[in-house]
């Protein structure tokens, strides 16, 4: 039997070139190895406010982005996570054995918490439903950005714990598969801060569905330094390193030859040619969203991927739930 692959990403935006490098570029290549699973996670979404019109969009949006990146649903299973309602039902459990103080310790719920201005109950308990996505299908990898290290380290946990008190076979440990270069895509406004689709100053990211026009223009705006030097050097020039990282990944090359390439040089052509690799490389991935988008077989495609995914969930589900004893 083939090793299994979970992982997910919110409609809560269009997902950047950050999301695309760190976690869904290595979707497709899982796909031939592995049983992959992938969804849109749009119960994670709400853990923040959305409009529902713009919700409903973003996921079908999403959907369509999955498949122009690659995606091929005769390898991989792709589903809306709400169709599907073993997740939240699993979550539920999993909040059951998880300790608030493990919850209250994230650093994504400090982040997120610290940006709204109320926060709900489900902005807490958001890493055990994560944790519900990634049992649920006995995931053995989950490719992730660096930034769900963490939630992945309380799944970990969570899995250990479950087995101890109950059975050592019941769940599945899984491992987190981050990029070592490109796991943490930073903001092109602020080097400290990771790149995120759902923040509010829209320079800060490349969404995929970006013009070439924008994407040329937020590139060459990027913050740099008043080094002037093309270096890859993470502590003192960190915008700088952000956007090697974004070249590489991209372009396929090495960050030293990149360097090489640009050495003597300002940082005029280094950003005019990484805008030109990046507009060339999201040209054809948007071009086949736009004829997904509309396409009724997007539906059907999102309709037999939530049988296909209810199926395995479900399993799972009733094995947990006669194990803990909800049943009679
Ligand atoms: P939000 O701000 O709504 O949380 P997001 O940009 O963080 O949006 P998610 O849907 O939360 O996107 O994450 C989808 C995947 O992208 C996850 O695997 C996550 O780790 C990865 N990811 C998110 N941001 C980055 C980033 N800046 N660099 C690399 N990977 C990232
Ligand atoms: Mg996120």
């Amino acid at each position: 039997m083939k090793e299994k692959v979970f992982s997910g990403v919110q409609p809560s935006g269009i997902p950047t070139i950050g999301n695309y490098i760190g976690a869904m570029k290595g979707f497709i290549d899982l796909q031939d190895s592995y049983d992959a699973i992938y969804s849109i996670v749009n119960q994670h979404a709400i853990t923040v406010p959305q409009d529902p019109k713009i919700l409903k969009q973003m996921t079908r949006q999403l959907a369509a982005l999955y498949l122009a990146i690659g995606i091929d649903t005769k390898k991989a299973i792709l589903f809306v996570q709400s169709d599907v309602p073993a997740h939240a039902q699993m979550a539920w459990i999993i909040q059951c054995m998880t300790g608030l103080g493990e919850l209250e310790r994230m650093t994504q719920f400090k982040d997120k918490a610290r940006k709204q201005e109320a926060v709900n109950a489900g902005l807490l308990a958001y890493p055990t439903l994560m944790v519900g996505d990634i049992v649920l299908y006995d995931a053995n990898f989950v490719p992730v950005g660096d930034d769900q290290k963490q939630h992945l380290e309380l799944t970990r946990n969570f899995v250990d714990r479950f087995n101890s008190r109950y059975n050592d076979d019941l769940l599945v440990k899984p491992e987190p598969l981050i990029p070592e270069e490109g796991g943490r895509i930073m903001s092109l406004q602020d080097p400290t801060s990771k790149m995120s689709k759902s923040d509010t100053n829209t320079k800060s990211f490349v969404s995929m569905l970006d013009t070439p026009k924008q994407i040329t223009k937020k590139i060459k705006s990027a913050v740099t330094d008043s080094i002037g030097e093309v270096n890859y050097d993470k502590e003192n020039q960190p915008a700088v390193a952000n956007l090697l990282q974004i070249y590489a990944s991209f372009s396929g090359k090495s960050i030293d030859s990149i360097v090489s390439d640009y050495s003597g040089q300002g940082y005029g052509n280094f950003k005019g040619d990484l805008a030109d690799l990046v507009v060339s490389t999201l040209e054809p991935i948007q071009e086949r969203y736009e004829s997904l988008l509309t396409s009724s077989d997007l539906d059907d495609i999102l309709q037999d991927g939530a049988k296909r995914a209810s199926a395995i969930a479900e399993s799972t589900l009733s094995r947990v739930e006669k194990t803990i004893g909800l049943t009679y």
